[in-house]
Formats: C-alpha cells, structure tokens, sequence
C-alpha cells in the first residue's frame, strides 16, 4: 500500500530518547506527528529536564558523562517543534478504537487523541522488590531519588543509603555523593562473584562498563561504604515509626545496621507495558529482563498493525539502544505506508541494536535479581501498598484457594487493584506466587493492563467513560 505522507496521522507517546528519534526521522521524511508526554518538558526520564524556574544547572552538573548525549537529544527535540504536534503534561491513560484518552494535568481537561499509527515510546520504572519498613517515610525508589535530585535539585534525606542492586544504584549513589549529600551507604545484593562472572560481556560495550568502573572507584576513593552480597532485612523506623532511622541488612555472616534518615531501593528497571496490553499487544515472556514483554520484531513492529514499539517500554536496553530503536520504529512506520527511507540505515540500526545483546545479558548477570527474595519476604512484608496487601495473604491465597494465575491472585486477594494498578507490586507479587505454588515465573502470567493506566481524577473517568476503562 502507498500513503502519502501527508496523509498518515502517527502519534509518539513519550518525547524520551526513543520518543524524539521517532519523532525526528517522521519529520524528516515529511510527516507531522503529534507527541504526547505527561512530563512538561522532553528528554525522558535519563535526560529528564528541571522546569524552567530551576534551570540554572549545567548540563554537565545533571547529566555528568551523558551531557553531551542529553544536549543532543534536547536540540533535536527544539528544533522539531514547528514540525510536530506536541503535546506536554499529557498523560494518556486509556487506549480502544484508534483513539488515545489523553489528561492534561495542570487544567484537570481531557482530550481524546485519534491516531492512524502510533510509535509507544513510554519507558521503563523501578523494579521493587519490598523489604519490611519499605512504607516508611523517607524510602524511595532509586529512581525516584534520582528524580527529586535531576528535576528538583534536592536530596531525598540529609543521610542515604541506597540499596537494591543494577547500575542504577551505582549511578545515584555517585550522583547523590557528587552534588553534595551524604551517602551512608551502598548496599548491593549482587556478590562481586556475578559482577566479575559477566565482566566479560560487559566489555562488549567497554565505554559503558568503564563509566560504571568509575562511578565505583569513585565513591570507595570519597569513603562512601560500599558492601555487596548483601541481604536486606528491614528499613528501621525511629521512636514513633513515622520515618526511616536506619537500615538492617545480613552480610553472609551477621546482622549490620546503619544510621540514616532516607533510603533509595529498586532492582533494576521494569517496562511500562500497560499502554501496549491495552491496546491488545501479544506479550511473551522474556528470561533475559524476567518479564512478560510485548513482542516486537527487529524494526519494532508489534503484534496490532499500526503499532510500534521503542525504547524501555518493551524491554530494557537502555538511552542509547532507546534513540535507535526510536529511529528504527519509526522507519518501519513509514516503510508500511509506502513511503521510502534509506534501507541502509534502517540496516545500521538494527545491527547497532542486536549487537547490545550480550551487554545486556552480561548487566543482568551482573546483578540478578536475588533468587532467595520471595523465600525470605516475611508473611507480615506489606507487597501491594496500594491495597495493603501481605505476602502471608497473598500465601494464604494460594494454600487456599490453589490460585496459580495472578489475575486470579489479583482478584482474590486485591493485590494490585489500587492505584499503582500493579505498576509498583505486580513483579514482587509475581515472584511470591510463583515461589508458593513452586511455578517458573513465565508460568505465573502477568497482571493485565486495565485503564486508567497512571492514577486520574475518578471524576475524569466518570465523566468520559471509555471501553475498557475498568478496576
Ligand atoms: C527513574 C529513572 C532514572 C533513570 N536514570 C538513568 C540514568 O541516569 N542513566 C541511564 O543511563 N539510564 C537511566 N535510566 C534508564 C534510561 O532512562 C532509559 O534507558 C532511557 O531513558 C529509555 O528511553 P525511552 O525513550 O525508552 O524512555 P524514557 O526516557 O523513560 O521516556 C519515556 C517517556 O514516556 C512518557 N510516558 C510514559 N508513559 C506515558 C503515558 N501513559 N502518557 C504519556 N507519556 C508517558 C514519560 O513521561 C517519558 O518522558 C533511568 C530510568 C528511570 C526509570
């Protein structure tokens, strides 16, 4: 089939790196997207930008090594803006009919976003996994710690540890301990045995891993106490347990804490896959990011005609990987309406992105998710916030009730039926059921994506009541 340029109607959700290369290589082959983003300013989550009032840092005091590649992605977004729809504060909660429900935060309006092809560019969030006193005041996700530091400019606590294990909890803690906070601590559940293990397919990438080398040496070389292989055992709280007081952890010997009045935790990253379920997706389980992903081919088609997908949202490569498959997708887009692209840069890219590969299997190796996590989760370790749900109930569903399924665990048990609509407890709560039926984790399933998607007004839902917009 031929298309005319002008005649598609291709909408981006998320002006991330994956979003703004997709958006560029559209504009450069004639086409005008619209770009839907629920943050106010372009640049995704690595390159994530402070709002105007508070952008007196360089970009090499927020980006540190990746300033040069935030600066890039930033002037290819401003110099599109003419050419694209763009669409900032916007978060697009529900998808059916070829029709996006998109609400603009800071006017409280709704809008409703038809699209001929859509590009999903939406990311990724941290992977939790709770430890008892994670409800506490003062504990973060690691992500969220970054956020507050990149957009806000300030430190989660004036004493921070962090905690959980991936590159990222590397990368915060130099960040925190370079911009001027107090790093207690960095407590990694990888042993330094799987670091050394994957050291080999990390050099595939020998500019990334030595970045990650730095970040090391640079915190032992400023006494920041780094201890790996360990296991976390609880946030304490202080006298009236209404904040963090310190930390408890087991180092293959014994029992250590340490004082602090803020805790950044997370594994890793997860996809933000609702968008993709929604819009009817096939997913498959993927061993490499632990996760039922939706599949896409090489150019990023997905499963649904008119669908594309890119960057973290269908499974986690990181920023780079994120630009080309951005570009890839969008390529792909235009090739399936007629219109012509350069093969050989469609063929670049897709080796550039098969090659990350073996780097990513090598960071995955480097730290896995720790194995024992659901044995040692205590009946009382609340999984669910949202819902206040336990790991005891969520066992206690099983033993019951032989759930083996986590819709059936969701709808037995309400685990992630609250706001996050699983978005935070869907991987812990995985792990735990699969650990209490004796399952593998593909076997288990994975919550489906139910609208709204993010946390909305319920009154917005009301009003605008969407086909499939339900618990
Ligand atoms: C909190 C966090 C911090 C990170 N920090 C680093 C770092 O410092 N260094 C590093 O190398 N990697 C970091 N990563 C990983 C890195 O951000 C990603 O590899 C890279 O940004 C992926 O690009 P992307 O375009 O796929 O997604 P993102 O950059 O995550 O962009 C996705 C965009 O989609 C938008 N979006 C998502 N859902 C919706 C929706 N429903 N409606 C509208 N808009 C939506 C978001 O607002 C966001 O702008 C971080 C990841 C996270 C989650």
């Amino acid at each position: 089939m031929t298309t005319s340029s002008s005649a598609l109607q291709p909408v981006i959700v998320g002006a991330g790196p994956a979003g703004v290369r997709a958006a560029e290589a559209l504009v450069a082959h004639g086409v005008r997207p619209t770009v839907v983003d629920e943050a106010s300013r372009a640049g995704g989550q690595i390159y994530r930008r402070p709002p105007a009032s508070l952008a007196q840092r360089s970009a090499q005091a927020l980006y540190g090594f990746e300033a040069g590649r935030a600066d890039a992605v930033h002037a290819a977004f401003d110099a599109l803006r003419e050419h694209i729809d763009y669409r900032p504060d916007s978060l697009v909660w529900n998808a059916h009919g070829g029709r996006l429900d998109v609400l603009h935060g800071p006017t409280r309006s709704t809008s409703s976003v038809p699209f001929g092809q859509l590009i999903v560019a939406t990311g990724a969030t941290d992977r939790v996994l709770p430890v008892p006193g994670w409800t506490l005041p003062g504990v973060y996700t690691l992500g969220g710690a970054q956020v507050a530091l990149k957009f806000q400019g300030c430190a989660i606590g004036q004493r921070v540890v962090f905690m959980g294990t991936g590159p990222l909890l590397y990368l915060v803690a130099y960040q925190y301990a370079k911009a001027g906070a107090k790093v207690a601590a960095v407590l990694d559940t990888a042993r330094l045995a799987d670091q050394l293990a994957a050291t080999p397919a990390m050099l595939r990438q020998p500019a990334v891993f030595a970045k990650g080398v730095y970040y090391v040496a640079w915190l032992r070389a400023h006494g920041v106490a780094l201890h790996r292989g360990v296991r976390p055992l609880r946030v304490l709280g202080d006298a009236t347990e209404s904040r963090v007081a310190g930390v408890a952890w087991h180092d293959g010997r014994e029992e250590r804490t340490l004082a602090c009045d803020a805790v950044g935790v997370g594994y890793a990253l997860r996809s933000e896959t609702q968008l993709a379920d929604l819009l009817g997706c096939r997913f498959e389980f993927a061993p490499l990011h632990r996760a039922h992903l939706p599949v896409r081919d090489a150019a990023g088609r997905s499963s649904v005609g008119g669908v594309y997908l890119a960057g973290d949202g269908a499974g986690i490569m990181g920023a780079d990987a994120a630009e080309w498959a951005g570009e890839r997708a969008a390529l792909a887009l235009l090739v399936d309406h007629g219109v012509a692209v350069d093969p050989a840069r469609a063929e670049t890219l897709e080796r550039k992105l098969h090659k990350l590969g073996a780097f990513r299997e090598g960071l995955e190796r480097a730290f896995p998710v720790p194995s024992d996590w659901a044995a040692q989760a205590p009946d009382e370790l609340v999984v669910c916030r949202c819902e206040n749900i336990t790991a005891g109930t969520l066992r206690q569903s099983v033993a019951e009730n032989g759930t083996d399924e986590m819709n059936r665990l969701k709808a037995l048990s309400r685990v992630g039926m609250g706001r996050c609509q699983g978005r935070m407890c869907g991987v812990a709560a995985a792990e735990i059921l699969a650990h209490a039926t004796g399952l593998p984790l593909q076997q288990v399933g994975r919550l489906r994506g139910q609208a709204p998607i993010k946390p909305i007004p319920i009154q917005l839902a009301v009003r605008e009541p969407a086909e499939g917009a339900g618990a």
